[in-house]
């Protein structure tokens, strides 16, 4: 068996297709453009480029995109005070702090002042709680991203065997939630589940969520699997690699998506989304 390409550039071409219409019919609506406010503090080489492209495809469908841009040196109060103003700001339906944040701040303490209302990351407390419970809210945009993919495939989860290869609050986690929202029978494996081979041997659906290259061996994909390959890690060879053995999983799997051009692409498609269904979401509070 030789599986075929699950097209993320593609398929993430639509969703801002179908942004871009939400966007339109909303500005129409409502005598305004979703906006989404991103922060940016210091200055990471790559997070420069992540905001600039957050920024880009935002203004293309239409919506108010901003980066807020802090010296690398701002205190944390600094930062939550920018928080607070945007929080505040009737204008500003997502905020999203671009990661990692200097030594100096913490990460969480950051996150868990961001308005739930507001978090187009999915990553305060409050949305990660109403996931755990199956209630709606804000999502993680990358697990939104492997979802959707999974449904452009016609691969529908209730019933399936998964299994999700990391655990992190951003992507391992939240996958696994959707997943099991979608009636599959979940695993999650991490660096200390034994045997990894023979867990990954019993996915329907594979996700890989680690940032190792090539961990998930083509050998371990069950036949006929569908491969999410989150994983971005830059090989000795210069270029993309994810963290499944491509080559020998294309061998194996019926679906699968590359990297680069799988799930990457997804990733900023869904934020837009995310902000569209933010901006709905206050306006119907207000009422
Ligand atoms: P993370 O470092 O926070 O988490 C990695 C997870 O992998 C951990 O839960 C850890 O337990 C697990 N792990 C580590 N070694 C392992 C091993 N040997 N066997 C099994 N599990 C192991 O990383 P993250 O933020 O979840 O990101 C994971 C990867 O996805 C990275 O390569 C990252 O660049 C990529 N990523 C891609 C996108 C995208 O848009 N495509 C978005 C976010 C992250």
């Amino acid at each position: 068996m030789t599986a075929q390409l699950i097209d993320g550039k593609a398929i993430a071409a639509k969703v801002r297709d179908e942004a871009k219409a939400q966007v339109a019919a909303f500005t129409q609506q409502h005598g305004r453009a979703p906006g989404l406010d991103v922060v940016l503090v210091g200055d990471d080489p790559a997070s420069q480029v992540y905001v600039r492209n957050k920024e880009r495809d935002s203004v293309q469908v239409g919506m108010r995109g901003t980066v807020h841009r802090l010296p690398a040196d701002s205190s944390q109060a600094k930062l939550l005070a920018l928080v607070a103003q945007l929080n505040a700001d009737a204008a500003v339906d997502g905020i999203l702090v671009q990661m990692p944040l200097p030594k100096q701040i913490d990460a969480e303490t950051v996150i868990a002042t961001i308005d739930p209302g507001k978090d187009v990351d999915g990553l305060t407390p409050v949305n990660a709680g109403l996931l755990c419970l199956g209630r709606p809210g804000l999502v993680p945009c990358t697990p939104m991203g492997c979802m959707r993919l999974l449904d452009e495939v016609g691969c529908n989860p209730a019933g399936k065997r998964a299994v999700v290869v990391g655990r992190s609050t951003l992507v391992g986690k939240p996958i696994a939630q959707l997943l099991l929202a979608r009636h599959a029978t979940v695993t999650i494996a991490h660096s200390r589940t034994a045997d990894l081979a023979k867990v990954c041997a019993e996915a329907d659906i594979l996700v890989a969520a680690v940032g190792k290259e090539a961990l998930v061996r083509g050998e371990w994909v069950k036949p006929g699997a569908v491969v999410i390959d989150v994983g971005i890690n830059r090989g000795a060879d210069g270029k993309l690699h994810g963290d499944v053995e491509f080559e020998g999983a294309k061998q194996r799997a019926s679906w699968i998506t590359p990297v680069p051009g799988g799930v990457g692409p997804m990733t900023i498609a869904m934020l837009l989304m995310n902000t569209v269904t933010a901006a709905k979401a206050r306006i119907a509070v207000k009422r």
